[in-house]
């Protein structure tokens, strides 16, 4: 009975890759340094898994960035901007693609399907001139073979690269990037030759858009790929992997049937129509990579249930075509539970991450295989047990008020319109108001001070007199820089859901569960593992500090309901949005709190609402409808005066405008400038759209300083659109990431904009 594993985290247990990558950005190490760091996390990979037990080990799953840009960079798909002159693609031209450089930004940047991974979005055309340029996959399988361990080489299918890449700029809308097929595949044979003269049996294809909704043509796609490198694939073994939902019906059929293929891998952890698919027919004489480890969440597998679905799964395709493998890859979820020094021994109990799903996926196999750990299996049984019972995870309290919403619809008594009136007779501003995002740069100094008071090395009376200062400092710039209303720059938070995970009960936190989000950008999600509550007032003390140091509106700042349990691992015992609507309670009484505490003007970020939707449209409508329910739930008893405004990240909103039109926000500020202004479409279209809006008019992901007429230049193109006296001004998102050096010019940039189209008014 073999075992196998999707793919697996690249930063390392200590995110020691993140501190390489950032090290060599800022020059202060070279680039053998850094390849001698992503060397060694590979090789102790390759490793553990290799002692584990694992048959199936995967190589090519390590990246610098992102595995889509390595497949880009191996297509040499490399957009004519970056001035790139051909060879093998290295890392100059490689980050420059992913960052952006002093001239030229970055590419596009999106979502990995339903989770908080991003991918940089491959721009492609007609005259792009694809060839080989990156032997990374080659090169990574021969490393690892080189230290005794025959790995899996795992590519991105030829048919999801394409389905998840975008019309180059200045190429139409409509070019059919499917075309491109016939020009990609010459260099994925390429690859696999060399993979075959190297030495691989197997060669892994991820291609998870399998699982979204096809059209037929698209689906002929796969049939026609994989016919065209049935023989340069011959003499391997081919497993296509999907993962992160079910395969359609359809999908099944057009995937079972591929030419070439001996091997499929579903996710049945969340696809739950798989298994009827499999039960209903399955190609004799074809591995089943039977997904039954949870790649998604950190929670200890139930052994015996897994068991109880291989057995079953064994009897339909055979013992010795069966393989035990993870949902998707470990990517997303942390790496190890071993450096948990703080989390007690019952809520660890409850728990896996990476290094222990890889265990669970062997002792799988190895049961099935008539050799169960009898041990292994009785203390996962007893963690169950413990975690169904625990008088942590109950608070009745809770439950019967959350129980309590259904029915009502939860909406401001005054519609949007009268409440801007109200509040603009308040707030008195300025037309094109500027305003920020929330977070400022966080400066090591900051780090260090919030690490010293957690740690207890600085007192209490210390910590708050550092930050104050700082606060005082962000109030300071934006009142020299003239910004209408003000943030305090969170420079409490580490980060925007664990700040308040913290503070909530029925979270737990981790010392070191990183996950990678973007490039070295990684976030350490709260796990939910009970009843929500909120025991006090969460952010009232520091707004209130804050708004002491200006007469200008200074915004509260929370984090909404739905991008709390987006960004959080949530529990996989009850319903989502049963988490969600607790969460939205104890968010409402911080509302209202601040509210009490004279702050006029509060943003709600649901930052993650969007990625949260599901990946099959006839799921849509229950999710947004119970997420954007959850929003207004936090803002139902406000005053028309109070202002309540909202962030999102991403403004790929078209088809879900009519959600965010009914979350009756007072003000939305969006991110839009690294999407071609997509979002604008909508309002061309003739979307009515009544309240404040505020598409960001540059990109805080690139180190990139915008000039003051580019800003005034996008400024512009929304005023053809949108009412003059609904759009604000702001960046796209949060400045903590960059550095006080591109800040400041680039605020200085974007209050000129505002103030120079308002002379021409
Ligand atoms: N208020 C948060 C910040 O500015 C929002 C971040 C986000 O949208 N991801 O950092
Ligand atoms: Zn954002």
């Amino acid at each position: 009975m073999a075992s196998h594993i999707v793919g697996y985290p690249r930063m390392g247990p200590k995110r020691e890759l993140k501190f390489a990558l950032e090290s060599f950005w800022d020059g202060k190490s070279s680039a053998e340094d850094l390849k001698k760091v992503s060397a060694d996390l590979r090789s102790s990979i390759w490793k553990q898994m290799a002692d584990a037990g694992i048959k199936y080990i995967p190589s090519n799953t390590f990246s610098y960035y992102d595995q889509v840009l390595d497949t880009t960079a191996m297509l040499g798909a490399v957009p004519s901007r970056y001035n790139w002159t051909g060879g093998e693609i290295g890392f100059d031209t490689y980050f420059s693609m992913a960052r952006g450089n002093a001239s030229v930004p970055a590419m596009e940047m999106t979502k990995w399907f339903d989770t908080n991974y991003h991918f940089i979005v491959p721009e492609l055309g007609p005259d792009v001139n694809f060839s080989y340029a990156s032997h990374k996959a080659v090169d990574e399988y021969k490393e690892a073979k080189g230290l005794g361990v025959n790995t899996v080489p795992v590519l991105i299918g030829p048919v999801s690269y394409l389905l998840l890449s975008k019309p180059a700029k200045g190429v139409e809308k409509s070019f059919p990037l499917l075309s491109l097929l016939d020009k990609i595949l010459p260099i994925y044979k390429e690859v696999i030759s060399e993979l075959k003269a190297a030495g691989a049996s197997w060669i892994q294809f991820d291609e998870p858009t399998l699982v979204l909704d096809l059209e037929a043509h698209q689906l002929e796609a796969f049939t026609k790929a994989y016919a065209e490198l049935e023989s340069t694939l011959s003499g391997l073994d081919v497993l296509i992997e999907t993962y992160f939902a079910d395969v359609p019906a359809g999908a099944f059929k057009t995937l079972t049937a591929l030419k070439g293929v001996t091997a499929f891998g579903f996710d049945l952890v969340r696809g739950t129509q798989t298994l009827d698919l499999i039960k209903g027919g399955f190609p004799s004489g074809k591995y089943l990579f039977a997904g039954v480890v949870d790649g998604r969440n950190i929670w200890a597998n139930d052994l015996a249930a897994s068991l109880e679905l291989l057995k079953s799964l064994e009897g339909i395709v055979g013992k010795d075509k069966l393989v035990v493998s993870t949902s998707c890859s470990l990517l997303h979820t942390a790496v190890d539970l071993i450096n948990e020094t703080k989390l007690d021994d019952e809520i660890k109990s409850w728990l896996a991450f990476a290094a222990q799903k890889v265990v669970e996926v062997n002792a799988l196999a190895k049961a099935l295989a008539g050799d169960k750990d009898e041990a292994f299996f009785s203390a996962g049984a007893a963690a169950q047990a413990s975690r169904k019972t625990s008088p942590r995870v109950t608070n009745e309290a809770v439950q019967k008020a959350a129980a309590a919403l259904r029915g009502s619809d939860h909406r401001r008594a005054t519609n949007v319109s009268a409440r801007l009136d109200a509040q603009q007779k308040k707030l008195n501003l300025p037309v094109l108001p500027t305003t920020t995002i929330g977070s400022f740069p966080q400066t090591v100094e900051l780090r260090r001070v919030r690490r010293e008071y957690k740690a207890k090395k600085i007192s209490e009376e210390e910590y708050v007199k550092a930050i104050k200062e700082e606060i005082k400092k962000v109030v300071d710039l934006q009142e020299e820089l003239d910004i209408d209303v003000l943030v305090h720059g969170e420079p409490e938070r580490n980060d925007m859901v664990e700040y308040f995970g913290e503070q909530l009960s029925g979270f737990a936190f981790t010392a070191n569960g990183w996950v990678q989000s973007y490039g070295s950008r990684c976030v350490k999600p709260p796990i939910i593992y009970g009843d929500v509550s909120r025991p006090k007032p969460m952010t009232v003390f520091w707004s209130s500090i804050a708004q002491s140091m200006t007469k200008r509106p200074m915004k509260g700042m929370l984090t909404g309901p739905v991008t709390i349990l987006n960004w959080s691992f949530v529990r996989n015992d009850q319903p989502r949005f049963e988490t969600c609507y607790q969460i939205a309670l104890a968010i409402k009484d911080e509302v209202e709190d601040l509210e009490k505490a004279g702050i006029t003007v509060i943003q709600i970020d649901e930052a993650a609402l969007r990625e949260g939707l599901p990946l099959r449209k006839a799921e849509h409508a229950f999710y947004l409808n119970w997420a954007v329910h959850s929003f207004r739930i936090t803002n139902v008893d406000i005053q028309d005066t109070t202002q309540i405004h909202t962030h999102m990240c991403y403004s790929n909103f078209n088809d879900i405008i009519h959600s965010i039109i009914d979350m009756d926000a007072d003000v939305i500020t969006i991110e839009n400038s690294r999407s071609d202004e997509k979002l604008l479409s909508v309002f061309r279209e003739g979307v009515k759209y009544g309240a404040g809006i505020g598409p960001g008019v540059y990109d805080i992901h690139s180190p990139r300083i915008p000039s003051t007429e580019e800003i005034a230049d996008r400024v512009n193109k929304m005023l053809a659109v949108l009412d003059t006296n609904i759009l604000w001004v702001n960046p796209d998102c949060g400045l903590k990431t960059r550095k006080y050096t591109e800040v400041k010019p680039a605020l200085q940039a974007m209050v000129s904009a505002a103030k120079a189209i308002r002379t021409q008014l």
